[in-house]
């Protein structure tokens, strides 16, 4: 029984994570001051030391962040 407890809040817990990089629209990088679309593949490839959450393209850009030339967000 205390497995399944176990499974379950994995369960919840990777879910939890998963719909947090769904809301977040947009993943700045304060190493470079890019901003990209949160599935632009270099968000994968990105440090994540350097990852900055934006929720909105505005929050992004009025804090200094230009758009990636890649994913065009
Ligand atoms: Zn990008």
């Amino acid at each position: 029984m205390k497995k399944f407890f176990a499974v379950i809040v994995t369960l919840i817990v990777t879910t939890a994570a998963f719909a947090t990089v769904l809301a977040s629209a947009y993943v700045g990088n304060s190493n470079t001051h890019k901003f990209h679309y949160a599935d632009c593949s270099s968000v994968g490839k990105m440090n994540p030391a350097h990852k900055v959450i934006f929720n909105t393209r505005d929050e992004a850009v009025n804090a200094g962040y230009v758009p990636c030339k890649r994913c065009k967000p």
